[in-house]
């Protein structure tokens, strides 16, 4: 079976991956990133772990088809290289793909957005295999978005396409880390809701959410999630209006796309059906009924191997 060498760079850890052309994952590893020293050492450390694994299961690079990269954007995936990644500062202009490929004896290498890449995995791996059209959208410390349409990745003109966690929701939002107001992610990403409690916290309300977070400063999604389950009013409340907020982009995304299912992944997913029978309800009524009633919503199917395996759907992809 062929085989794919699969990378999936992020800000603290850059993991790697050996990949059979099902989707299984023969072996993996990771290192640090040390974003802040550069991309050379990082590249160059990554590469002597992945050989390290290579020997270990008697493989060598004339035994792989393509190297696949996933990294945050924005990308220029033409070069290989990050385009001024807020988690990855000093990478810009450093073509990973050529560092890794000149690594593991010239083998082709490609580079894309992480969600773009979790999305064709998804497609051909994960909770979206056997359909057309499928949406990826991870909601986590941001939301992410990747779209396979009639069974095409979605780059767009430079790689960058469905940035959906920065469809704005309102005109005077909270600010976003991409610098625009009221966008998706400032509401409804893991890291929104719980800042939702605590300022809720802050501004006088009283919760079973500060005893439980250790402090008011301390209160994660977990502990929101936990304080529904005991009937706490405030939780509730915040959990609502997130299920509300979350329903509004996958409603967007819904009439956007058309797509035949959408899978939702990260940390948030954690919830359940705490989290997806309410949310797929909130999603079809921001939608058009001819597009939701042929739309599921499913949580992610490929877990923490997401990243790598996406990688390396991508690099599949590439080489045909
Ligand atoms: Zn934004």
């Amino acid at each position: 079976m062929r085989k794919v060498l699969a990378f999936d760079l992020g800000g603290t850890k850059f993991a790697f991956g050996v990949v059979n052309e099902d989707g299984s994952v023969l072996g993996s590893g990771r290192v640090e990133t040390h974003a802040e020293k550069g991309p050379a050492q990082a590249c160059d450390r990554v590469a002597a772990e992945a050989h390290k694994l290579l020997d270990e299961l008697k493989l060598k690079p004339a035994d792989f088809v393509a190297i696949g990269v996933a990294s945050p954007g924005p990308l220029d995936i033409s070069r290989g290289c990050v385009d001024g990644s807020p988690n990855l500062p000093g990478w810009t202009g450093y073509s990973i793909t050529e560092a890794l490929s000149k690594s593991f004896g010239g083998l082709p290498a490609r580079i894309d957005n992480d969600c773009n890449a979790a999305a064709l995995g998804e497609f051909r791996f994960g909770a979206g295999k056997g359909k057309k059209n499928v949406v990826y959208i991870t909601v986590s410390t941001g939301i992410g978005g990747g779209a396979v349409i009639d069974g095409r990745l979605m780059r767009g003109s430079n790689g960058n396409a469905a940035e959906l966690g920065h469809i704005p929701l309102t005109m005077d939002g909270p600010r976003c880390g991409c610098g625009n107001l009221g966008c998706w992610e400032v509401y409804a990403s893991g890291t929104a809701i719980a800042r939702r409690a605590r300022e809720a916290l802050a501004a006088g309300r009283t919760s079973s959410l500060t005893v439980l977070a250790g402090g008011a400063e301390h209160v994660t999604t977990h502990h929101i999630l936990q304080a529904v389950a005991q009937g706490d009013a405030l939780s509730k409340e915040i959990w609502e209006q997130s299920i509300n907020y979350l329903g509004r982009g996958l409603g967007a995304v819904i009439n956007t796309f058309n797509p035949d299912v959408i899978v939702v992944g990260g940390g948030v997913t954690a919830a359940g059906d705490t989290l997806f029978v309410p949310m797929r309800q909130s999603a079809n009524s921001y939608a058009f009924p001819r597009l939701s009633a042929v739309c599921t919503i499913v949580p992610a199917g490929l877990g923490g191997n997401v990243g790598v395996v996406g990688a390396a759907a991508c690099a599949f992809e590439h080489v045909g």
